[in-house]
């Protein structure tokens, strides 16, 4: 009976070329309107799940969370911890490294963060500079330092890879270079051009020279060499860590875990076992907030929450959802642990899928667990579609 709290803060200080998250750039934060609103939909939203709910994880999200000062995120905790019991909880905020130094982070930490999530991106000026970000390569190494510094033990690195004009050897360095600072955990991620943003103007335009794909490839295969060579445990297609520093929180979603999430655009996924509404059906529902901040405001006032959406999930719809996420994770799907939930074997519930991609080498079983062969991480896309 185990939930994870996901907050969004959707401020920037300027909107990357890339990014497709919600995200404004006022001139003035309205951070306090924000945080009273955000306390208050947490208090309403409460009375959705079961009274004796333990929280695992608490997660600040964005846009750039670390705009935030202390005292907001300290008094959200603080609201957080009056409505629920947390249980030795993991408390990650992301920090974009052009909006802290050390006093900030200190703040943080004695507010109760114990994880930070780092958005370096890249340590070479010039693809940051690709990249649109507020930062460079000196305050993102200066804001690692302060991290630790203000006595953060579990840091999350966020690097992007295959970015306009990169080479191989881009990579290998920034891999290498942020392999020194030893972080307990690295995210390398593909950029990927998604619809409305910059990035997808210019390609629709030609304007925008990605590295082509086999370099792509090559260095996705070139992250997992030199990350586990120097020690970190590949558990997730985007994500390494020291052992015993996994992501806690985003593992909630991987494994079809339960979450609520508060603020602009925040999805939640309350399933009928934690619901006190249970019953209704016996996969739970899924809800998606207003992605107007304006609207948010209004919301929250007139009627405690900022649902626009709201779905009843099937259990077939939940059955592919339990495939499409667990099988980025790279021990894979527990066979076991899914009969269960579902009353049905994988093998039964999708024979065709299954039978077909074991043939192709993309997926492969053993240990009581179904995964993803190394080149079916290759072709995630085209194993995902054969289950939703
Ligand atoms: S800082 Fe992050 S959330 Fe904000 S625009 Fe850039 S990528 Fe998007």
């Amino acid at each position: 009976m185990t939930l994870g709290i996901y907050i969004h803060i959707p401020f920037c200080v300027k909107k990357c070329p890339y990014c497709d998250f919600t995200s404004f750039t006022p001139e003035t934060l309205p951070e306090d309107q924000y945080i009273t609103a955000l306390i208050r939909e947490m208090e309403v939203r409460r009375a959705e799940v079961v009274e004796d709910v333990k929280v695992e994880t608490v997660y600040f999200g964005g846009g750039t969370p670390s705009l935030l000062s202390p005292n907001s995120v300290k008094n959200l905790l603080i609201a957080i911890s009056k409505e629920f019991t947390l249980k030795e909880p993991e408390i990650t905020i992301e920090v974009n490294p052009g909006t802290v130094d050390l006093d900030k982070l200190k703040g943080y930490r004695d507010a109760g963060v114990n994880r930070l999530s780092l958005g370096i991106q890249s340590l070479n000026d010039r693809l940051l500079s690709v990249l649109g970000r507020i930062h460079n390569r000196k305050e993102a190494l200066n804001a690692y330092e302060s991290a630790r510094k203000a006595g953060f033990q579990n840091i999350g690195i966020d690097l992007i890879h295959s970015v306009p004009g990169e080479l191989l050897s881009d990579w290998k360095g920034d891999l290498k270079e942020a392999i020194s600072l030893r972080p307990e955990h690295i995210s390398a991620y593909n950029l990927t051009v998604e619809e409305e943003t910059h990035f997808f103007r210019q390609q629709e335009k030609g304007l925008l020279a990605l590295p082509k794909e086999e370099e792509q490839v090559a260095m996705f295969l070139e992250t997992e060499r030199i990350l586990e060579g120097a020690g970190y445990e590949h558990y997730e297609v985007s994500n390494y860590a020291i052992p015993g520093f996994r992501s806690r929180h985003n593992q909630i979603y991987w494994k079809g875990g339960e979450y609520l999430g508060l603020g602009v655009s925040a999805h939640s996924c309350i399933s009928g076992r934690l619901s006190v509404v249970s019953g209704q059906t016996n996969c739970g529902k899924r809800t998606a907030n207003t992605s107007n901040l304006e609207e948010y405001f209004r919301l929250i006032k007139e009627k405690g929450n900022a649902i626009i959406e709201e779905e009843a999930l099937t259990r077939e719809k939940a059955m592919g959802e339990a495939v499409f996420l667990g099988l980025r994770m790279m021990e894979g799907i527990d066979l076991s642990y899914f009969k269960d939930r579902f009353g049905i074997g994988i093998d039964a519930a999708y024979p065709d899928a299954v039978n077909d991609l074991m043939e192709d080498g993309l997926l492969d079983s053993g240990g009581g667990h179904l995964r993803l062969t190394k080149k079916g991480i290759l072709f995630l896309n085209d194993v995902s579609v054969r289950f939703v």
